[in-house]
């Protein structure tokens, strides 16, 4: 998964962007990049592993002046953790420059680039998203948002992008609207940004939502607007609204707070955990549906479990036991709330079950009486193919186990899971137009013929 963001008509671009990336952390802290255009039409660009904090400098913004950029956070990725797939992508070709920041996965990325490549195309990377730039360097041509629209054609899957060409900046959105992707308004300049707490941080206002299919193109003379032709059922990805987006942000114009706390609520209507004490979160992902859990069941929310904030995602242990100290790590249990308790601890989703069953035992060991877990999702059975880096089906440990089967696995006294018709009926702008493949099984897509991003490389 990625964040992508765009400024158009800024003097300080590159530091806009920079200011932008930092609220698009949680969508990818694998590696951040900025591509920065100036008036004379030089696009210049820096690209780095690690957090925007640890990468990119507020000196190195100074190097990158004009009055457009992009950039992008890339999400890890087993064995892809490399330089040369950090974006944004930059490009030289006959027509100047081309940048694109891309959010998403192409399902059918792996035939285009081998018809690309039995063409002469020499590829400097393993993403998907470098197609796109292929295709673009090929297209005759036209104004920009026309270019890239001949580029996306025949591409499937799930893409949000930021793209420079000349003096133009795109963003585009998949005929299905995987992806979330909003243009604010930031004096008489403009901004794109995957979520909007990102137009929050630089003080920019929404303007619109960028539509399914929609091509948005930006230059001197405004915003303008085209459609692919391509349509295609809405699919926007309802693990969004439980899992990756920020409280904070409007995704698909609605508010990811008040959809996690109708999650919750309607968790405790479907699961209620007669007899509990208390409830609390798995912070921080799932505070708001434990408040909304609270809220329906009558129970007092206490805050059973803190979170260290200084372990990042990048902490991996490739053992079990090295699995389990990293949940200490990241964890700890208050005893006065758990003692002699019976618990309701509520998450967002349970993936592996690795990091769930070292909670209840943590939570058991500071003197829980009885755990009884609800999840704030139904089951994950499925991988998702469209930018969520979800596991192989045999390490989802609700592909292989019965409901009676993860309870015993992760150690809880009993374990409730939202109905698929309970998530959907939660979200904003439910249930229809959702993708929730990865729980039912209905992929909007073929699968990828080459599933590479599971073999652990992009493609
Ligand atoms: P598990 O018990 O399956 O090991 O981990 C469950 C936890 O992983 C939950 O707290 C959930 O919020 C979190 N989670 C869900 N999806 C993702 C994801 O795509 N990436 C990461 N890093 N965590 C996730
Ligand atoms: Fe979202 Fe799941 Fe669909 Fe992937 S498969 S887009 S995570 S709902
Ligand atoms: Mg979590």
């Amino acid at each position: 998964m990625c964040g992508i963001f765009g400024v158009y008509g800024r003097p300080d671009a590159a530091t806009i962007t920079h200011l932008g990336l930092y609220s698009l952390q949680h969508r990818g802290q694998e590696s951040a990049g900025i591509v920065a255009v100036d008036g004379e039409s030089v696009a210049r660009g820096t690209r780095r592993m690690g957090l925007v904090s640890d990468g990119l400098t507020a000196r190195e913004m100074e190097a990158l002046p004009g009055h457009m950029a992009i950039g992008h956070t890339r999400y890890s990725t087993a064995g892809s953790s490399v330089l040369e797939n950090a974006q944004p992508v930059l490009a030289r070709f006959k027509g100047g420059h081309i940048a694109l920041a891309h959010n998403g996965n192409l399902t059918n990325a792996t035939e285009i680039r081998g018809t690309l490549e039995n063409s002469g195309s020499i590829f400097a990377s393993t993403m998907d998203s470098e197609v796109i730039v292929h295709r673009l360097a090929r297209t005759h041509s036209g104004a920009p948002e026309h270019m890239l629209a001949d580029a996306l054609d025949g591409i499937e899957g799930a893409y949000c992008l930021t793209v420079l060409i000349g003096e133009t900046l795109l963003a585009a959105r998949d005929p299905r609207g995987f992806r979330p992707l909003v243009v604010g308004r930031l004096g008489d300049g403009w901004v794109v940004a995957s979520e909007t707490c990102a137009l929050d941080i630089v003080g920019a206002s929404l303007h619109c939502e960028v539509a399914p299919g929609e091509i948005i193109a930006i230059d001197s003379r405004g915003l303008r607007s085209i459609q692919l032709t391509a349509q295609r059922p809405l699919s926007r990805c309802v693990f969004e609204h439980v899992y990756f987006a920020r409280p904070d942000s409007y995704v698909f114009s609605g508010s990811v707070d008040r959809a996690r706390r109708a999650l919750g609520r309607r968790l405790a209507t479907e699961s209620p955990a007669p007899g509990a004490d208390l409830v609390f979160a798995v912070p921080d992902s799932s505070n708001a549906a434990a408040l909304g859990y609270a809220e329906a069941s009558g129970l007092p929310l206490e805050l059973a479990l803190i979170r260290n904030h200084y372990v990042g995602r990048t902490f991996i242990q490739p053992t079990q036991a090295g699995r389990d100290a990293k949940v200490k790590v990241k964890y700890n249990a208050v005893k006065e709330v758990l003692q002699g308790r019976s618990v309701v601890m509520v998450d967002d989703s349970i993936v592996r079950g690795t990091t769930t069953r070292g909670l209840v035992a943590l939570v058991r060991s500071a003197g829980a009486r009885e755990v009884h877990m609800r999840v704030s999702s139904p089951p994950i059975t499925g991988p998702c193919y469209y930018g969520i880096d979800t596991p192989n089906r045999e390490e989802l440990i609700a592909a292989t186990h019965s409901l009676d089967e993860i309870a015993a696995a992760i150690g809880v006294d009993s374990l409730g899971y939202l109905s698929l018709d309970g998530m959907l009926n939660a979200v904003p702008g439910g249930p229809h137009g959702f993708c929730h493949a990865c729980f039912s099984g209905a992929y909007p897509t073929a699968a990828p013929l080459v599933d590479l991003h599971r073999a652990g490389k992009d493609m």
